[in-house]
């Protein structure tokens, strides 16, 4: 399977509200082997995670590296965040050699369906509800340089979130 090519910023599919994928697609083979591209392509560029439409496809998808492997999430809908929140540095591989920091829930629970099309929840904290929310943004069009509070442009192109 092919990596697949990384949109960056000012494309303006990173910019489009993602759709919610029926349930009849999440079985095709077609969805089986463009999720298997995406974890494949996250695991070559050293991605903490990837969002569809920095591939270019405006679908409710993303994929986080998680310690336990490769996590897909599907229509991933937040159920609960925490009230308190933290700052921490994040980058993105479609906006290379920028980062901020940016302030997130520190614990946040999300439903969403995984590669079966099966119903599932998750309850995450610290580093992965980051994570999650990076990447849940993306989904909404919403970049992390939109609420990053200090930007930073480093010209070396070998640190991506
Ligand atoms: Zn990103």
């Amino acid at each position: 399977m092919p990596i697949l090519k990384i949109i960056t910023q000012p494309n303006p599919i990173l910019r489009k509200k993602s759709q919610e994928i029926a349930r009849e697609i999440i079985k095709s083979r077609e969805f089986k082997s463009l999720v298997s591209s995406m974890i494949k392509t996250m695991v070559k560029t050293d991605g903490v995670g990837l969002a569809a439409p920095q591939i270019g496809k405006d679908i409710r998808l993303a994929i986080i590296n998680s310690k336990d492997g490769p996590l897909c999430l599907i229509n991933p809908k937040f159920i609960k965040k925490s009230w308190a929140k933290e700052l921490g540095q994040e980058g993105c591989l479609s906006i290379p050699g920028v980062f901020g920091r940016v302030k997130r829930h520190k614990k946040i629970s999300l439903t969403y369906r995984d590669q079966a099309g099966k119903k599932n929840a998750l309850t995450a904290k610290g580093l992965m509800a980051r994570v999650i929310q990076h990447e849940v943004d993306h989904l909404d069009g919403i970049l992390f340089i939109d609420k990053a509070a200090e930007i930073e442009n480093v010209k070396c192109k070998n640190h991506n979130e």
